[in-house]
């Protein structure tokens, strides 16, 4: 058994529309994945009319979350939901709350790289995203496509990066209130990449064991961005806090490098994750 739980398809930030994530889901082997579009849940009807046989596909979403020390800053993190009811009206609006978020926060960055001569425009962008929620790889693209950058990689090593002085931060849901949110509608909510430092600043263990007595039910562990030290820490911190162990490729399309399947969840693991989830259902033969 082939799992991987966290993929993105054109609806968010990723390159392939539902039914060729699936297809190519297919072609690697897998024989379950789910969709985590950011912020959305729009390709699950598409996810369902076009899954191939034979592959078990799990409805989900990352919800932009922040967490808040005491004594810095709030810190990004995102939190995985599966399982859940899309139709729950206080979790819907908070989604949609974050779309918003995201739009009006990206025309922010494009405006002011192109007051700096840069040559990107935002109704040119918007027409690329075909309808798909906005994040700063359409900015990646969109710079790519004014001959800025070379490639995404480029665009978020420089003028996208959370340290470049065009970043604009976004006003992402307390996660407290986020892990609240997908469990009233059913849900089982994971923490994505919570020790991927290469995204910047990250929580300490305080903070997970916070979340985990929040209603948190699973730590993402093996993830591409997680060293083997990260990921054993993480191990430990699952086993402590009885937490659902995943693994997971955050597969983009091309707007990364990572495969399909580059990590994979334990069937055992999946099984605990299913048997949480009361507010949709995996869609299987
Ligand atoms: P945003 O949610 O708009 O702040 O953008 C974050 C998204 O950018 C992540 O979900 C990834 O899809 C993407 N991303 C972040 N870092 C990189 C990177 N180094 N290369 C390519 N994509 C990245
Ligand atoms: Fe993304
Ligand atoms: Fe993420
Ligand atoms: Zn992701």
């Amino acid at each position: 058994m082939r799992i991987d739980l966290h993929t993105h398809s054109s609806v968010s930030d990723g390159t392939d529309d539902p039914a060729a994530l699936l297809a190519a889901a297919r072609a690697a082997g897998l024989d379950v994945v789910a969709l985590t579009d950011h912020d959305t849940t729009a390709g699950w009807a598409a996810a369902e009319e076009h899954r191939p046989a034979g592959l078990t596909v799990v409805p989900g979403m990352e919800l932009s979350c922040r967490w808040f020390p005491l004594d810095q800053p709030p810190v990004s993190v995102h939190l995985l939901g599966y399982l859940f009811d899309p139709l729950h009206p206080a979790f819907a609006a908070e989604r949609a709350r974050l779309r918003d978020e995201r739009l009006s926060r990206a025309e922010r960055i494009v405006q002011a790289l192109a007051a700096d001569g840069y040559p990107v425009s935002w109704p040119e962008l918007v027409e690329h995203a075909g309808g798909g929620v906005v994040g700063r790889p359409h900015v990646a693209r969109a710079l790519v496509r004014a001959g800025v950058v070379a490639g995404v990689e480029q665009a978020f090593a420089g003028l996208l990066h959370h340290r470049s002085p065009y970043y604009v931060s976004k006003a992402d849901t307390d996660v407290r209130q986020g892990i609240a949110l997908v469990r009233a509608a059913g849900g089982v909510p994971v923490f994505a990449h919570g020790l991927a430092t290469k995204r910047g600043r990250v929580v300490g263990d305080e903070a997970i064991a916070a979340m985990a007595a929040a209603g948190l039910l699973g730590l993402e562990v093996d993830h591409p961005d997680h060293t083997a030290k990260q990921r054993a820490h993480l191990r430990g911190l699952a086993a402590d806090l009885d937490l659902v162990v995943t693994g997971s490729s955050d597969h983009h399309g091309t707007n990364k490098q990572t495969p399909l399947g580059a990590c994979t969840t334990d069937p055992e693991q999946f099984e605990r994750l299913v048997a949480a989830g009361t507010g949709a259902a995996p869609w299987r033969d």
